[in-house]
């Protein structure tokens, strides 16, 4: 979302907006402010917060935009009337191309909010940002007792890090994925101090040389995630998976477990 919300404030920032088209009913989710209010206001910047672009304009209003697991943003040079599959907003602006936010018709996850003056809306509850020094020191300090995983996918305790990101953080820090934060030594938490900086950072290098489509899913750009059953890219073993009802957390048992495979509920319960 932070390469996205670059690329948006490249193309759109300073312009005034014309239109905004809820293309769904369910995607807008705040009632007031009406989206009415935003129209006319100059689009002073976009910045990324956890996991949402955050789009300021004058007069301290906001439009808050979520991806979900499967949204895309296309920007487009003519203007585009009509609903596209999947459509949830559409903003036009004076002289730029025209935002169309989409999703694979079945999520329905991706939305939007419009904030008045001193409304946080969803940001309220979000922790420090990932990559923020304030995160590195609540990392350093958190007795928090809680499974490693869960807890940096919780938006509430750092916010930005998705169920990719947190494969791959807890396999460069060579942490189990369950090991218990309040738990983990001094060195333990320099590692993955270490490992959530590079890897979101990365993910940032990698996302602004890319072209073409704004997809929010990010396919198959991490290091372990999705890859169960190939080699880990640090020892070459194989990496398992442990699977949940719609999802998989993936992990190496050599670099992360002293070798030892995880029990995967699912699994055992198919073997019973
Ligand atoms: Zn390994």
């Amino acid at each position: 979302m932070a390469a996205l919300a670059e690329r948006l404030e490249a193309a759109l920032a300073g312009s005034r907006l014309e239109q905004v088209e809820p293309l769904s009913f369910s995607s807008l989710k705040t009632a007031t402010p009406g989206h009415g209010q935003l129209v006319g206001r100059t689009l002073a910047g976009i910045t990324c917060r956890g996991k949402y672009d955050v789009l300021c304009f004058e007069g301290g209003f906001r439009l808050l935009l979520h991806l979900g697991q499967s949204g895309r943003v296309r920007l487009e040079r003519r203007t585009v009337t009509g609903r596209p599959r999947g459509g949830v907003v559409r903003l036009g602006f004076d002289g730029r191309p025209q935002l169309t936010v989409t999703e694979a018709a079945k999520e329905r996850r991706a939305g939007w909010w419009v904030l008045g003056p001193g409304d946080d809306g969803p940001l309220a509850t979000l922790g420090p940002e990932a990559t923020s020094p304030q995160a590195a020191a609540l990392v350093r300090s958190t007795a928090a007792s809680r499974q490693l995983h869960p807890w940096l996918r919780d938006q509430q305790s750092l916010a930005g890090i998705g169920r990719g990101y947190a494969d791959d953080i807890c396999h460069r820090a060579h942490l189990s994925p369950f090991a218990i934060v309040g738990r983990l030594d001094p060195a333990e938490r320099e590692r993955l101090v270490g490992a959530i900086a590079g890897v979101l950072e990365e993910a940032l290098v990698r996302e602004r040389q890319r072209q073409g489509g704004l997809e929010g899913d990010l396919g198959d750009r991490f290091a372990v995630h999705r890859r169960a059953g190939s080699p880990c890219p640090g020892c070459h073993g194989v990496l398992e998976r442990v699977s949940f009802a719609s999802t998989e957390l993936v992990y190496c048992p050599h670099c992360q477990c002293d070798d030892r495979v995880l029990a995967d509920r699912r699994l055992s319960r198919l073997l019973r």
